[in-house]
């Protein structure tokens, strides 16, 4: 009798650990699982749902929107807290806003680019005679070469001089010293790290940027009328903020097929060539079973998540997940007064806070963005006295700010980084086109029925949200594609 009970006893709890670690965990079957509810994953699930794919959209986070979205103060100042500008370029964006019914802000550069390095902001002649410098040096670095690194990095292959490793060693060693802090501030800022971090080839486009920038400064110094200014020298926001677009896409989906609070952990296939993506739901857990895969998981998070060896991922795919250098981006945010008048500005580089700084969507308020370590170690500490810093210079009144917004993008654990970046850690390798699909870059092909889409993997887009909403779309048509 009593190894009976015993019996019955150890079966009871079998049974009990059957039920919890399996039946309990709720299983559902969908044709297409697009991980992740950027701006990518979004694009995605609106493409799927208007193609009548059955699907299901997983994001880890209780909102969607990634690393796009906006906040409201009480006031009404609109500020985004990552993605806004919209290059004139940019297609599939301004499509999206037109398709979504949303306005566009267009933005000139008719108030001035202000720069101040050391001390006050400097005039339009030191301005005009900086960035001239500046571009001579660089052209004369680009010449001495042989052939452009860019040759180099768009063909895959190493760079061939050692010493040329970083964007910093490649600079010219006879910068002086705000010609430095200029560059710094401004690449810190668009490309997110230090130029320490970044490939030697940025030489190019960094050139080329500081080139737009003393165009723009002599267009104003010639006073060139507004609508030739206006017909160079412009971007859009979305009005209203991103996460009005957010919304909109959101509202295009039907709500039983949006997962938020979903967290991907593990993914695995079977050997009927599914797919099984195991979620953490903050309860038993879901698994989701489906034939194809839009993965938009940032590469600098999906890096930590178990990647089955069942996925047979090829070695320049695994390479690009676990080395794919991000930028430190954040924002510090900061509502003004009704009264506080600051100098008028379009965008202001900050040489000794290494910062960039612009004006909110609609609003009164002030946008302070930065990368590199300045970023990384963005905290409640360090942004109060780089605001009133940066604050200062604008003709700001000082003391202590109310409601300071900040966003640290490193620090979010499910971004991890701002934007990919061409960091030196990485091969060329990770740059090179895919033979067999338009605009991707080559790491980023589809492994069977599994399609990457982000930013990150896009080839001529890459950081940008058009990047997001090009890969989404592709990512969309792939999958659809992969079910026939
Ligand atoms: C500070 C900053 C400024 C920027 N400025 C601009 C700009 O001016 N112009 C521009 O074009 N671009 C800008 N960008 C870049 C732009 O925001 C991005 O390129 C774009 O939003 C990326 O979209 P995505 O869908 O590829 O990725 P994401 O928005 O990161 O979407 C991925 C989603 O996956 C979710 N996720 C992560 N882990 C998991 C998991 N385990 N399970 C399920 N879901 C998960 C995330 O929460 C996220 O919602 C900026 C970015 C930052 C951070």
């Amino acid at each position: 009798m009593k190894s009976l009970s015993k019996i019955l006893t150890i079966t009871l709890l079998y049974i009990l650990t059957l039920n919890v670690s399996t039946f309990a965990m709720i299983t559902e079957e969908v044709d297409v699982a697009v991980v992740g509810g950027g701006l990518a994953g979004l694009t995605a699930a609106v493409n799927l749902h208007e193609k009548g794919v059955k699907h299901s959209l997983y994001e880890a986070k209780e909102t969607l929107g990634g690393r796009t979205y906006s906040v409201t103060t009480a006031e009404g100042t609109v500020f985004n807290m990552g993605g806004e500008w919209i290059d004139s370029d940019h297609k599939r964006m301004h499509a999206l806003a037109q398709k979504l019914g949303l306005d566009l802000q267009k933005e000139t550069y008719a108030n001035p680019v202000l720069v101040a390095l050391g001390g006050d902001t400097i005039s339009m002649d030191d301005k005009i005679q900086l960035f001239e410098s500046i571009v001579e040096k660089l052209k004369r670095v680009i010449k001495g070469m042989k052939q452009s690194p860019l040759d180099y990095y768009q063909a895959g292959t190493e760079v061939p001089y050692s010493r040329y490793k970083s964007l910093a060693d490649i600079l010219p060693g006879d910068l002086t010293e705000d010609e430095r802090r200029t560059i710094e501030a401004y690449v810190e800022g668009s490309d997110g790290a230090s130029t320490s971090d970044l490939q030697a080839p940025l030489i190019v486009s960094l050139k080329k940027d500081i080139k737009e920038f003393l165009d723009l400064f002599k267009y104003k110094q010639a006073e060139t009328p507004q609508d030739q200014i206006d017909s160079v020298a412009f971007q859009h926001r979305v009005a209203g903020g991103m996460s009005t677009m957010i919304g909109a896409l959101r509202d295009r989906l039907d709500g039983g097929n949006v997962h938020i609070g979903h967290r991907l952990t593990r993914i695995f296939k079977d050997t009927a060539e599914r797919f099984h993506l195991i979620f953490d739901d903050g309860g038993e857990g879901r698994e989701v079973i489906a034939k194809s895969v839009v993965m938009t998981i940032p590469f600098s998070v999906l890096r930590s998540i178990t990647l089955d060896t069942t996925l047979a991922l090829p070695k320049l795919c695994l390479d690009a997940i676990n080395t794919l250098t991000y930028g430190t981006n954040a924002k510090i945010q900061i509502p003004l007064k009704e009264e506080e008048e600051l100098t008028p500005f379009q965008y202001f580089v900050h040489g000794a806070t290494k910062t960039l700084s612009w004006n909110p969507v609609s609003g009164k308020g002030l946008t302070i963005f930065m990368g590199g370590d300045t970023g990384k170690t963005l905290s409640e500490a360090t942004a109060p006295p780089l605001a009133q810093s940066v604050l200062k210079q604008l003709g700001g009144t000082g003391g202590v700010r109310e409601g300071l917004q900040i966003k640290n993008w490193s620090a979010d654990p499910f971004a991890k980084g701002s934007y990919s970046t061409a960091g030196v850690n990485q091969s060329p390798k990770l740059g090179t086109p895919s033979n067999t699909h338009k605009g991707v870059r080559k790491f980023a092909e589809p492994v069977g029925g599994l399609v990457f889409a982000g930013e990150h993997t896009s080839l001529d887009y890459a950081a940008y949200m058009e990047g997001a909403v090009r890969s989404g779309e592709l990512g969309a048509e792939l999958a659809a594609q992969h079910l026939l």
